[in-house]
């Protein structure tokens, strides 16, 4: 079993410590890696290189960042399958789920490299004896934290549109992945990137995270992860009166009505809510159907997620892994309990094997039940019935989370009317919850978040704007 180093200044270094920390294998409980258990001393020792390193990089001709960038997506591409190794080992992905963050974090290198080149300002009509502009610059060194649900490319949003726009990176990834966020800085290393210009420390969120976004050479924090982390980096950014980048949890809603193809419907559900066991900030969170359709949709529901091949992530038949951790199955059970306590009628599911959670269906679900209002995080598809539309976008808005929705109907006046009205960043009409693409503005309304990421949206969080004039001729003062 390897024990793994943090990548400072371009250099692979033990904590000062000395200490370390087991990175476990979810389905298996046995230890995956070890990993360098960082304090506040590694966060200095990173800050200093990164902070020393941002004048050289945002010096460095934007052709060359983008060819970095996009050396780095080359070698991701040739290294699939160790990456695809690690995302299982200790983040519990299944193949498929593997291979397909893998592809969409070649496709974000990809686009972080090209738009290393279009960093606009804009010019202004504004006084004719002037020439008016804005310039973008980087904010300077940025802090990036990110989750282990898809710790590669949630990540990756931070780190390559960090350094596609001139920034110097700390990255921290979560504590039960830390490999893979090793990994991306040795998939950077190996693309040349300048020594100190991303520095990969690792340990515990709490300590790191308020020595990093305590620290005055950090200018800017961009988090991914749980609400109520989001709520005290906030508070934490907000002292310092540092900007930051929250994308935080979800309930996400699946709107079906009664016109919507129910087979169709079923698959756009199952996927929803059971792709990586529900362990997505997009996952399918409650499934809302008109009333005549309920009974047919939640059977066909049930029959579908309960033929889901489930068990061991590394094999490639396998939909259905393990939950991250005890604590994920603790939480994910007490929720079904809940809702069964409470009067829900359980379809299937409800049940789990080590940290395999079978995927649950469950009817009858009402306000009261923590699956209508808490983000559960495990393949539990909590089916609530409605009158209409209207009574669907309510239920659909009761939730103090805001990040994405999936409506399936085949009225466009409803799906207009249910894609405007829904209170979330994200919505997509005739589709499940989940969809993410490198270029488009990722992120959540209310408490799902603040700000967005993703092609543009990223490059406008991470650099800052300067309105520039040039007097043509001589100004006149009036004194
Ligand atoms: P988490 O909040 O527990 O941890 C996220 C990161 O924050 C980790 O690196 C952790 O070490 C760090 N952290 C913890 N405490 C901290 C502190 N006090 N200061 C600074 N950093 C700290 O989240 P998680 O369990 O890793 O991820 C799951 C959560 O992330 C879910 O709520 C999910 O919905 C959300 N998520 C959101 C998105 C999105 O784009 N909106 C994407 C994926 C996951």
């Amino acid at each position: 079993m390897k024990t793994y180093q943090m990548f400072i200044n371009g250099e692979w270094v033990n904590a000062v410590s000395g200490e370390t920390f087991d990175d476990l294998n979810p389905y298996t409980g046995e230890v995956y890696a070890r990993a360098q258990k960082g304090d506040e001393k590694d966060a200095d020792r990173a800050m200093t290189a990164a902070y020393a390193a941002r004048k050289p990089w945002s010096g460095t001709p934007s052709i060359e960042r983008a060819l970095v960038i996009s050396k780095a997506g080359h070698i991701l591409e040739e290294s699939r399958q160790e990456f695809a190794e690690v995302l299982t080992g200790e983040g519990g992905s299944t193949f498929g789920k593997a291979m397909f963050e893998i592809s969409q974090t070649i496709d974000l290198l990809a686009t972080a490299a090209a738009d290393s080149k279009r960093i606009l300002g804009e010019t202004f009509h504004t006084d004719p004896s002037k020439l008016s502009m804005s310039l973008r610059s980087p904010r300077g060194t940025i802090v990036a934290i990110s989750p282990w649900n898809f710790p590669l490319i949630l990540a990756m949003y931070k780190v390559a549109y960090g350094l596609a726009t001139g920034n110097t990176v700390v990255f921290k990834p979560a504590s039960n992945t830390p490999v893979i966020g090793l990994k991306i800085g040795e998939l950077f290393e190996r693309a040349g990137l300048l020594a100190g210009a991303l520095n990969v420390i690792t340990g515990p969120g709490s300590v790191l995270g308020n020595a990093l976004i305590d620290d005055d050479r950090c200018s800017y924090v961009t988090l991914t992860g749980e609400t109520e982390t989001g709520r005290h980096v906030a508070q934490r950014a907000a002292a310092k009166l540092k900007g930051y980048t929250l994308e935080l949890g979800g309930k996400n809603p699946l709107i079906i009505l009664a016109d919507a193809d129910i087979d169709y419907a079923v698959d756009a559900a199952a996927f929803g809510v059971c792709m990586h066991q529900g362990q997505i900030c997009m996952s399918v969170g409650r499934v809302i159907v008109e009333q005549p359709i309920v009974d047919e949709f939640a059977a066909k529901l049930a029959k579908k997620t309960a033929a889901l091949p489930s068990g061991d992530p590394s094999n490639p038949e396998t939909v259905v892994g393990p939950l991250i951790n005890d604590a994920a199955v603790k939480k994910v059970d007490a929720h079904v309990k809940d809702a069964v306590s409470k009067g829900a009628e359980l379809l299937t599911g409800g049940t789990y094997e080590g940290r395999v959670y079978e995927a649950t269906v469950l009817k009858g679900i009402t306000k009261d039940m923590l699956v209508y209002q808490e983000e559960t995080f495990g393949p539990v598809a909590p089916i609530i019935a409605v009158q209409d539309e209207k009574e669907a976008l309510e239920v659909a808005n009761d939730t103090s989370y805001g990040l994405s929705a999936g409506v399936i109907t085949q009225n466009l006046e409803k799906a207009i009317y249910l894609a405007e009205g829904i209170e979330a960043g994200m919505v997509h009409v005739g589709n499940s919850s989940i969809d993410a693409e490198a270029s488009v503005p990722f992120g959540g309304f209310k408490d799902s978040g603040q700000g967005r990421e993703g092609g543009f949206y990223s490059i406008e969080a991470l650099t800052q704007v300067k309105w520039v004039t040039i007097e043509k001729a001589r100004h006149h003062f009036p004194f």
